[in-house]
């Protein structure tokens, strides 16, 4: 259920319309706008005669939500969320946030010189693996702990904030001092106990969309760290598997316009994994753009044929840059900046 208050309810009011909420046997998650604070109520809801709550002082309306996931949805926010990081840097406002790195954490230099290309290119978040979904056992795993401490290093450094990919329950823990935001790949989007898990925590995550996923159970997904008081999830389209060969993934545009008017979270459109072509990212990374995408995750690389993973989809330095320039006029034709 969706409680509204009215704009000058007080917070005595707001205090015992919770109470109320939470006497009746329901989880209450609060969130405070700009004018209103809304409550969304979680749990037995089904029985519940809603117009009790309706009747308390300071209430505006209340509604029950149709969707099978509560937190996720736009009712609970209206105005959208907007994500915070240590840096300073948003995503989820006005500009439109740049994500960006090697698929791989590999050594120093290229940590460095990545870093650095980010940070002249106006971008915020450095993102690398260093843990490695591999679908060969024998591939390049990633370089873990050191891997990361590298990428903290040269992410501190150029003043950008740390995203990489945990795997499981244990990697948690030990990633904490390095990384500023967790990203959730497309294999662990459905692994519920790692969810649940990150939902304790208390850094964002960035929810990749699994390659078989609906819209709706992304947002499911979400709502596993969501419920758990963790209230910063990133949702990223990513491509998903179709009959179509001639790209590596088939980028799902639309399911960016859709995300956003089913949710308040922000939504992240990642061009590389979409085509798998270095090629295409360009195109897919506008088309991301205008269809209404807070962010874009893009893996670059100096030596990109060289990559010691997805060599293929990856960019150059300079092939980024030149995108970022052009990004940058188009953000603008949509209402954005970046
Ligand atoms: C990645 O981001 O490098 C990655 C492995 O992505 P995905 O989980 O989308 O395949
Ligand atoms: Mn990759």
């Amino acid at each position: 259920m969706i409680v509204a208050m009215q704009e000058k309810a007080t917070e005595e009011q707001i205090d015992a319309v919770i109470n109320a909420m939470e006497e009746a046997g329901v989880d209450v998650h609060r969130t405070t706008g700009e004018f209103q604070t809304i409550l969304a109520g979680v749990g037995a809801t089904a029985g519940l005669d809603l117009t009790k709550f309706e009747m308390l002082p300071g209430v505006l309306h209340v509604h029950r939500i149709s969707a099978p996931y509560k937190l996720a949805g736009r009712a609970w926010r209206p105005e959208g969320t907007v994500i915070e990081f240590p840096t300073g840097a948003k995503i989820g406002g006005q500009q439109v946030a740049i994500i960006a790195g090697p698929c791989a954490v590999e050594n120093r230099e290229q940590i460095f010189q990545i870093a650095a290309c980010v940070k002249a290119a106006g971008g915020g978040f450095l993102r690398g693996g260093a843990y490695k979904p591999r679908s060969s056992p024998y591939s390049f795993q990633g370089l873990g702990i050191p891997g990361l401490e590298l990428m903290r290093e040269a992410a501190t450094a150029n003043d950008l904030a740390v995203v990489s990919e945990v795997m499981e329950i244990a990697q948690i823990e030990p990633m904490l001092p390095y990384v500023d935001c967790f990203q959730v790949g497309a294999r662990n989007m459905q692994n519920f106990n790692l969810l649940r898990e990150l939902g304790q925590v208390r850094k964002p995550i960035l929810l990749k969309r699994g390659i078989a996923a609906t819209v709706e159970e992304l947002l499911l997904s979400s709502e596993y760290i969501l419920s758990g008081g963790n209230y910063e999830v990133l949702l990223c389209e990513r491509g998903i598997r179709t009959y179509e060969t001639s790209t590596r993934n088939t980028m799902d545009i639309a399911a960016i316009p859709v995300i956003k008017k089913l949710s308040h979270l922000p939504v992240v459109g990642d061009p590389s994994h979409g085509t798998g072509r270095r090629d295409m990212v360009p195109a897919m990374a506008k088309a991301a753009v205008a269809a209404g995408a807070d962010a874009l995750l893009i893996e670059i690389h100096p030596n990109a044929d060289k990559a010691v993973s997805d060599a293929a989809q990856t960019m150059y330095l300079d092939q980024f840059e030149k995108l970022v320039g052009e990004l940058r006029v188009l953000a603008q034709a949509v209402g954005r900046t970046l």
